[in-house]
């Protein structure tokens, strides 16, 4: 699967998509990451990326134009017949957007099946709404508001080349994670020693009784859900207090 991100600071994501399984993945060939800096895609001499927003308002908006050029540029290198489009090649484009719909780890498994992602980084107050023409989506990681659109893209990839066959070695550690399949939290986990300052390891997970240790971990993984993501199993959701 290949990934294109499109960002102003192509070397703030470098580190990043290198470390760990992305860069195992990119090494061995399984994942494509590819960035691109936006100012490539201006037609003036300053590679100006943003202008004032109409209607006034504080700060700078990202320009509309970069973006498709860039949009445009990446997708005709996925594009192969002779109509510039290739149906059988799949490629979604995303907006980075604290105002778009919510990531989940199933769009990181519906995603994992497509060809590319191209992601939209944007910065300042924005960027122009028409941009949205030109995507499928506008997503957002959640409800917060960041910097950039950078960190978000890496979430993005991170979380959807785990799920591309052959990045991840074992695919059932993936399959016990939190939100694979079912909408709750993994289970709590335990290593040695079995016992740290008085804190003992639950003892049936010591006990090699496998039948046993399933249903403890799929208990204590709801238990835990209903704890901390309540709203998950449609219960209500406590607000946090200023202090935490
Ligand atoms: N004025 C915008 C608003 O209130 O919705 C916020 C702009 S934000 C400072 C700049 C950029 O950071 C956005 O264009 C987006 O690409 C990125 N960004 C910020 N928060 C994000 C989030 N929660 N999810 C995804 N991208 C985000």
């Amino acid at each position: 699967m290949r990934f294109d991100v499109v960002t102003i600071f192509p070397d703030a994501l470098r580190g990043l998509l290198s470390a760990g399984i992305l860069g195992q993945a990119r090494d061995a060939g399984v994942i494509d990451v590819r960035l691109h800096d936006l100012r490539s895609y201006t037609d003036d001499p300053h590679r100006i990326v943003d202008d004032r927003p109409y209607g006034g308002g504080a700060g700078m908006l990202m320009k509309v134009e970069p973006f498709v050029r860039g949009i445009e540029a990446i997708r005709a290198e996925y594009a192969v017949s002779r109509d510039g489009h290739d149906s059988s090649r799949s490629v979604r484009t995303v907006l980075l957007s604290p105002q778009g719909r919510l990531f989940r780890q199933s769009d990181a498994t519906a995603w994992a099946r497509l060809d590319g992602l191209i992601l939209l980084c944007g910065r300042y107050e924005g960027v122009d709404e028409r941009l949205l023409e030109f995507v499928d989506e506008e997503i957002s990681i959640g409800d917060y508001v960041l910097a950039g659109g950078e960190v978000a893209a890496a979430v993005l990839i991170e979380a959807t080349a785990r799920m591309t066959p052959g990045v991840v070695g074992k695919f059932d550690s993936i399959e016990s994670d939190s939100f694979y399949d079912k909408p709750r939290v993994g289970c709590p986990q335990y290593t040695r020693p079995p016992e740290f300052r008085g804190l003992r390891v639950p003892d049936v997970l010591l006990s090699g009784d496998h039948a046993k240790i399933e249903a403890f971990r799929e208990a204590q993984a709801w238990k835990k859900t209903t704890r901390n993501r309540p709203e998950l199993l449609g219960l209500s959701l406590e607000e946090p207090t200023e202090d935490g």
